[in-house]
């Protein structure tokens, strides 16, 4: 295909569903500068025999380059599955380092920036040093940190969790490991509606489950992203379209007081639904529903509509974008792809594990936090 066809179907394709998402981007001019950098991607992948993924909160020419879009366990587990030779991981860093410590040895992994750019304020807010204290006051207590985590995060923890399965893998801790503490970490917002679910549908005790709120390096222990989504907005938005669903991400800042008018009755049962990307694109699938809010970063709702043109799906809110995701971009792939870089590596334990080495060709992971690392992902697999 030459550039100029891609150009002009990419122009119909972004002005028909990511128009209002991201206003003023996709020019005809801007069309054919990506259409011309996709091209090259295409070919240097093909020669590199390269696997080029991405999360769903990248810009929508990344979904369109990439063999697969979707959440970050899911692209991971897909990668190790295949057992690809090289995976070039469009996403913020935490997400490459997942598939490093799922896929080991069999598979290179390559993101296109350093960790700090392809960064997260989950990330950021998290103090090791805390979990540690934590875990020093509590010596049999259980941690179970979110997917959304740094690597050392996780090798502190017994459990990893997403936002499907955090009410499981809670209930799981509970029942192997009766009157222990819990500590949710690090997402406050996830945890509080976790907490709940797995208080209500499994009979948790929650006096027993802590849940991680510290407030570092300015960090608020949230998805920055997330808690913009303020707690009227998804209460104003149905009031303003009695026919539509709301579809609620549970890291979202109106999850836990969303949760909460839900049990009041202030907001319908039948009208609203917490899910984790991937179980919104099967909710909006099978629902009877024409019309949805999405409380999300907004790359999730082009996803939807390319998907599901036939039904409709607006922001709740039109500020709900990652600048972390959003630094994932098609100039950079090609470079990745062209210079081989920036291969995260699993290093002999050579360096620091909280500053592991970074230069601009190679971020290390030691090999025995990896190890660490994926107990607590392979505990989470093995729960149904
Ligand atoms: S959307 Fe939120 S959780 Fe996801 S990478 Fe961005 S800051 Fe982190």
């Amino acid at each position: 295909m030459h550039a100029r066809e891609l150009a002009s179907q990419w122009h119909t394709l972004f002005n028909t569903h990511a128009e209002n998402l991201y206003p003023g981007r996709y020019t005809a001019a801007k069309c054919l500068e990506l259409a011309e950098l996709a091209l090259a991607i295409r070919a240097r992948a093909r020669e590199k025999n390269a696997l080029v993924v991405a999360h769903n909160y990248v810009f929508p020419e990344l979904h369109e380059v990439a063999a697969l879009v979707g959440d970050s366990l899911g692209l991971s587990l897909e990668v190790a599955r295949r057992r690809v030779p090289r995976v070039d991981f469009q996403s913020v860093y935490f997400m490459g380092a997942t598939a490093k410590i799922i896929t080991g040895d069999a598979t290179r992994v390559f993101v296109p920036d350093r960790p700090q750019v392809l960064g997260c304020s989950l990330v950021f807010g998290t103090s090791h040093r805390w979990i540690e204290k934590w875990k020093e006051a509590n010596p049999q207590g259980i941690v179970i940190s979110y997917v959304n985590s740094d690597v050392y995060t996780k090798s502190l923890s017994d459990y990893i969790c997403t936002s499907r399965n955090t009410h499981l893998i809670i209930a799981e801790a509970a029942r192997q490991f009766p009157g222990r503490r819990i500590l949710l970490a690090p997402d406050k917002f996830l945890g509080a509606v976790m907490r709940q679910k797995a208080v209500v549908e499994f009979g948790v005790d929650p006096d027993l489950i802590d849940i991680y709120t510290y407030h570092h390096q300015g960090w608020n222990a949230c998805c920055y992203v997330h808690e913009k989504i303020g707690d009227d907005a998804a209460e104003r938005a149905l009031d303003e379209d009695p026919d539509a669903e709301l579809i609620i991400h549970p890291e979202c800042g109106c999850a836990s007081t969303c949760l909460l008018k839900l049990e009041q009755g202030i907001i319908p049962r039948e009208r609203a639904y917490f899910l984790s990307t991937s179980q919104m694109l099967d909710r909006a699938r099978q629902s009877n529903a024409q019309r949805f809010l999405i409380a999300t970063e907004l790359g999730m709702i082009y996803r939807l509509r390319k998907e599901l043109p036939e039904k409709t799906f607006d922001a709740v809110s039109a500020q709900a974008t990652c600048q972390y995701m959003k630094a994932c971009t098609l100039e950079k792939l090609l470079a990745e792809l062209e210079g081989d870089r920036l291969e995260i590596i699993l290093c002999d334990d050579c360096c620091d594990p909280r500053n592991p080495l970074q230069n601009d060709r190679v971020v290390h992971i030691p090999r025995s936090v990896a190890q660490r690392a994926k107990v607590g992902i392979d505990r989470m697999l093995a729960i149904k």
